[in-house]
């Protein structure tokens, strides 16, 4: 499969010259005849990566029982949309609606959405969730009208981020384009002013050689959900890795079987995924009209939400392996070297909604997860 988008890159490179990264990965993860996501289910111990939701079911649990709870400030409307982007294998929908049934008015109300490229991924999330009755949508804009719950978590990471690298007067596009073997190789535009206008205000004065990415689809999304919070009432949680604040350095990584490779030496066979910037996420749904609450560190919030209490209950009920099994899998979410504090939850949500649970003591953006070892054991 390598081989033929590899190709068919290169015959497109010819044809128009250096692509941005943002084409690169499109095409690398979604073209339909070799794209990443096309072609295959990556995730879980035998593919490339793992996720919270593959890792411990306790993450679905409660980010089920978060809706539940926001649905209820909402006034409960009936009916919901409980929207999920990039829902993988099902899995976290599936812990959710699990949870969220002890409310059976909540369950009755919710109409689940699922925006999902991939035709493989459709399939197993029509094996976990077929029940539910799901329907699925390519783009986010194909959301229907009315209350909504909305949750992502690892979406925003797989969207196409450009590149941009500081020269010693402007800034100039990294694009890929061919080396003299015709092998994919990155290639330096010509710096201009119009390059410098797409960098973050904050880091435009960076010294030469500083790369700086941006993502114009994360951003066009965030602007889209603020304006759609502000009209329609409701809530979207996203949980991904990245910073809180715009910050310079690449982060464009790709991931074949649990291992980094290079970033173009396997288009089509190996995951391609960038750290969010969640300022400028934050901010582009701010303008867009929704508050904003967070980002926080994944393992505060999980802590916030009971994480601790829900494991005992579980492993009060559980065999010993299990248990075992238990207490690994949501210490690998909390803890600060692991998944608890790289991973980042954001929380939009319509004007005049109480700050949602996780986010309420340091709620507003920009004094969040300084001290997250305040709240959960840094050791378990
Ligand atoms: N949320 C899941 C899967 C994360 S992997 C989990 O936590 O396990 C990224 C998911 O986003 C996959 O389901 C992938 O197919 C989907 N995806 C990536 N880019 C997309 C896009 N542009 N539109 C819709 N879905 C996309």
């Amino acid at each position: 499969m390598t081989e033929e988008i590899a190709a068919k890159i290169a015959r497109r490179i010819r044809v128009e010259g250096p692509l941005t990264v943002a084409a690169y990965m499109a095409m690398a993860l979604h073209d339909p005849d070799g794209g990443y996501y096309a072609t295959r289910d990556p995730i879980g111990a035998r593919g490339d990566f793992t996720t919270a939701p593959e890792i411990s079911q306790i993450f679905g649990e409660l980010i089920g029982l978060w809706c539940v709870e926001l649905w209820r400030r909402m006034g409960q409307p009936d009916p919901v949309i409980l929207a999920e982007l990039g829902p993988g294998r099902g899995v976290l929908m599936s812990d959710a609606l699990r949870a969220a049934s002890i409310v059976p008015e909540f369950r009755r109300a919710v109409r689940i959405q699922l925006a999902e490229a991939s035709p493989k991924l459709r399939v197993e999330q029509e094996k976990r969730l077929g029940d539910a009755g799901p329907e699925w949508i390519t783009r986010v804009e194909d959301l229907p009208d009315g209350p909504m719950l909305l949750i992502a978590n690892e979406f925003l990471d797989a969207l196409p981020i450009r590149q941009f690298v500081r020269g010693n007067r402007e800034w100039s596009e990294r694009r890929v384009g061919l080396d003299i073997d015709g092998d994919l190789a990155f290639v330096d535009g010509p710096e201009s002013t119009a390059s410098a206008l797409l960098v973050p205000a904050s880091l435009r004065a960076s010294t030469p050689g500083t790369l700086v990415e941006i993502c114009p689809a994360a951003i066009a999304l965030a602007a889209w959900l603020g304006a759609r919070l502000r009209r329609w009432p409701g809530a979207a949680l996203f949980i991904d890795y990245g910073n809180s604040f715009s910050a310079p350095g690449p982060t464009l990584q790709a991931v074949f079987r649990h291992r980094p490779v290079g970033a173009l030496a396997m288009p089509g066979d190996a995951d391609l995924s960038a750290h969010v910037d969640f300022a400028a996420f934050a901010e582009a749904a701010g303008r867009g009209g929704a508050e904003i609450h967070g980002p926080v560190a994944q393992g505060l919030f999980l802590a916030r939400l009971g994480a601790w209490r829900r494991l005992a209950a579980l492993a009060a009920r559980a065999a010993p392996g299990q248990r075992i099994a238990l207490e690994a899998g949501l210490a690998r979410l909390m803890k600060p070297g692991e998944m608890g504090e790289l991973f980042k939850v954001i929380a939009l949500v319509s004007p005049g909604l109480p700050p949602p649970p996780g986010f309420e003591r340091d709620c507003r953006y920009g004094a969040t997860d300084q001290h997250p070892s305040d709240d959960h054991p840094r050791s378990s």
